[in-house]
């Protein structure tokens, strides 16, 4: 993305201290996607990548911010789009996958028989931190019969350990921030 570029995402998205909770500064990429100078370049940015690396045949969404970046990203790369849904969202049949968070657990699902057998996937979401939610977004891509061939954010919150937990997966994050 050059520097002046990922310096003006940094500057649109902003960081919203102790919300939702003590101790957790939020990431709101609102002011990103209401510029639409900024969020068409973080689109071709991502899709530069995609297609150097190969390009994919669909772009899988984490329920609710990945949708806002998949979807156009998608088109963007003349692909489908496939939202990973939050638990009882989807009407049957679905795939699911459940993980752990902080507090409790999560289920995402996906419309079973969405992915042709070996379709190649790229999984989106806003921020990537402690990786736990794109790996179970990427568990239940291959539980339905797709290979996730890359993994890529806007924002990458370092020093959570989200490359680590993704490790081995091709990860592509626009911006870090600590
Ligand atoms: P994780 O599973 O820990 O990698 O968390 C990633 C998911 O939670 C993504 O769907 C993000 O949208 C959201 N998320 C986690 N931390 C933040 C944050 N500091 N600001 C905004 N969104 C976050």
């Amino acid at each position: 993305l050059g520097v002046e570029r990922a310096n003006r995402v940094l500057e649109l998205v902003r960081a919203v201290p102790d919300y939702p909770g003590p101790g957790i500064t939020f990431r709101d990429i609102t002011g990103l996607l209401a510029d639409g100078d900024a969020f068409g370049h973080v689109v071709e940015a991502l899709g530069d990548v995609v297609r150097a690396a190969g390009g994919v045949d669909l772009v899988a969404g984490m329920e609710a911010r990945g949708f806002l970046v998949g979807a156009p990203l998608a088109t963007h790369l003349g692909v489908g789009f496939v939202p990973l849904r939050k638990a009882g969202k989807l009407p049957p049949p679905t795939d699911s996958v459940t993980y752990d968070l902080e507090y409790g657990t999560a289920t995402i699902e996906l419309r079973a028989g969405t992915l042709h057998p070996g379709a190649r996937v790229l999984v989106v979401d806003d921020v990537l931190a402690t990786g736990g939610t794109a790996a179970a977004g990427a568990e239940l891509v291959e539980r339905g019969g797709g290979v996730v061939v890359g993994m890529a954010f806007l924002l990458e919150l370092d020093g959570l350990g989200g490359r680590e937990r993704l490790a081995g997966r091709e990860v592509t994050t626009l911006v870090h921030v600590e």
